[in-house]
């Protein structure tokens, strides 16, 4: 193996759910919803199966499906993509992070994240030959995870390349705030960076958040120099499908599907048409997602809460993160390991997420897109740490 590949190990998700399998623990560690998606999506995927849609399709995706992102960026965001040449669609948001990363940088470039940062922006990183530069994320007094403005603008330099950033925040559930996603914007101005912006949880931002969604693209001046990407699997709940797509300027998005040609070359053609449909579905749908994921969510922040953890109540995303010293725990890597064996639940440490482990040492991560009464259940066996 590459020595820059060495670094990396099993991925954590891998590694816990293959716990919860063996110890048929709840898994709250990878975050995959246990329900499908809109019926009228999975009917579409059935049909294009069943009539010859099965074949190679274009490189940046079939038409339908590029003309249903550009309609759904310009339904939600007021944003306007040239479904012909301005979109490509990719094999999940991983391979859009991956094609944006090696198409942008050059040995040597720095790329900004956010810590704790999603496990394969480090590898793509590193992939590319480029050098991460983390900001930490820390718990405000307020609950909310907060970005410090002076690390932020400290972080950026002459090798500065881009900007990776994430929000709605995995594993943190954070929305960056307007003056956060403002800094951002005026740093890469100033120091002439693009920005690459992973909104895969863009319709999953509760109603007591600081702040709605704000894709970055819509700042003054960063629409030229954004990538932002999204992807099907948590929108419409078919994380196994691996549909997602990249969307900006007409340079940025050739030199994504440039790399792309020879990462995967086409993404599954039957999926492309039941993505498009998906899109179109009326904003009941997005509603509705949102609206039942923040019940999920209220109920897992109150078992968690009970259960005696540290609660950082999340504001988007699927995922909530909890302290675990309450309950006597000092490291989450230890807790999670054994926690199937104390009470058959499985989390995700989140010190895996930061290159310093340290500022992340007691945090795990519950993923709440279950059902219910698999909440309650994974709730009750919570309770017998107490
Ligand atoms: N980015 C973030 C922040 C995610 O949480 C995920 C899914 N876990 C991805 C990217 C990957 O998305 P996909 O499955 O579409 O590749
Ligand atoms: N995005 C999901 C999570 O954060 C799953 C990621 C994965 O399995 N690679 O849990």
């Amino acid at each position: 193996l590459v020595a820059r590949m060495r670094p990396f190990g099993t991925t954590i998700f891998a590694e816990m759910s293959a716990l919860a399998v063996r110890t048929g623990a709840v898994n709250l560690g990878q975050g995959f919803p246990d329900t499908d998606g809109p019926p009228e999506m999975l009917a579409a995927a059935a049909e294009a199966l069943r009539t010859g849609h099965n074949q190679y399709p274009p490189g940046p995706g079939i038409a339908a499906l590029r003309a249903a992102i550009a309609a759904h960026q310009r339904r939600f965001w007021n944003l306007e993509y040239d479904p012909d040449g301005e979109i490509v669609v990719t094999a999940g948001a991983t391979e859009a992070i991956a094609a944006s990363i090696l198409a942008l940088c050059e040995p040597g470039d720095e790329v900004i994240c956010f810590e704790p940062y999603y496990d394969s922006y480090a590898a793509s990183i590193a992939l590319a030959g480029a050098v991460r530069r983390p900001v930490t994320l820390r718990p405000a007094a307020d609950g909310r995870y907060a970005v410090d403005p002076a690390e932020l603008r400290a972080a950026f330099g002459p090798r500065t390349r881009l900007v990776l950033l994430n929000s709605p925040h995995n594993p943190t559930g954070k929305v960056f705030t307007a003056d956060e996603l403002a800094l951002v914007a005026e740093l890469c101005r100033e120091h002439d960076a693009y920005a690459v912006t992973d909104e895969v949880y863009e319709h999953l931002v509760y109603i007591d958040a600081a702040a709605p969604h704000v894709p970055l693209a819509t700042l003054p001046g960063m629409r030229e120099r954004t990538l932002r990407i999204s992807s099907a699997g948590k929108t419409f709940s078919c994380t196994g499908w691996k549909v997602g797509w990249v969307s900006g300027p007409r340079p940025l998005v050739s030199a994504v599907l440039r790399v792309k040609q020879f990462l995967t070359f086409v993404n599954a053609g039957p999926l492309q048409p039941a993505v498009a449909v998906a899109l179109a579905l009326p904003d009941a749908y997005f509603a509705d997602l949102r609206d039942g994921m923040q019940q999920r969510r209220d109920q897992l922040v109150a078992g968690l809460t009970d259960a005696g953890f540290r609660v950082f109540v999340p504001e988007g995303t699927y995922f909530v993160t909890a302290d675990v010293a309450p309950l006597g725990g000092r490291d989450g890597v230890e807790f999670c390991r054994s926690l199937p064996e104390r009470c058959g639940v499985v989390a995700v440490p989140t010190q895996v997420f930061y290159d310093d482990p340290e500022a992340g040492r007691r945090l795990v991560r519950f993923a709440f897109c279950k059902r219910p009464e698999v909440l309650t259940e994974a709730v009750g066996r919570l309770r017998l740490l107490a």
